[in-house]
Order: structure tokens, then sequence, then C-alpha cells
């Protein structure tokens, strides 16, 4: 079960203190405790160690070795969650 809004999906599990050790990308959103929100492309994860305060990764969902393997749709969902999360950074 998720909450959504808009494009953006939010997990209904209880946040997990670790990462996926094995793939990010490859984890379901719903599987990797550490998924804040997600959008059919990507997901925002929270960075374990917190260095600096609400430090995400931004992953595909999908397995991505090069950028420049993302697909059309992937880099208008990668604008468009970048518009959304960094306000909420600053
Ligand atoms: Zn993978």
């Amino acid at each position: 079960m998720e909450a959504s809004r808009g494009n953006f999906w939010a997990p209904a599990s209880p946040l997990l203190p670790r990462l996926n050790p094995t793939c990010i990308s490859c984890t379901p959103p719903w599987h990797d405790p550490q998924t804040v929100v997600f959008t059919d492309a990507w997901k925002a994860v929270l960075y374990p160690s917190q260095a600096g305060l609400g430090s995400v990764l931004l992953a595909t969902r999908r397995h991505v070795s090069r950028m420049a393997d993302l697909t059309a749709t992937e880099w208008q969902d990668f604008q468009m969650v970048v518009m959304a999360l960094e306000p909420a950074l600053e």
C-alpha cells in the first residue's frame, strides 16, 4: 500500500536503517525501506549516513549502468523529480 500525490508515490512500509546492499535500482521501492518517494522511473532514497541533513539518492527503478542509457521519458521524469525535491532541500 502506498500514498500518492500526483506522479509521486510514498511507500507505506516503515523506514529501516539501511539500503539494499546489492543494487538499489533493482529493488522495488516498497522493498527498499529508506525510500521516501518514487515515480514511475525514479525513487528518492534517504542516504543512510545523513552527512548532510536530508541527503537522498535518486535511483532509477530499472537497472541502468550509464546515464546515457536513460530513455527520454526517464530524463523527463528525472527533471520533474529534481524540480520537486530541490525546493524541499533548500
Ligand atoms: Zn540492478
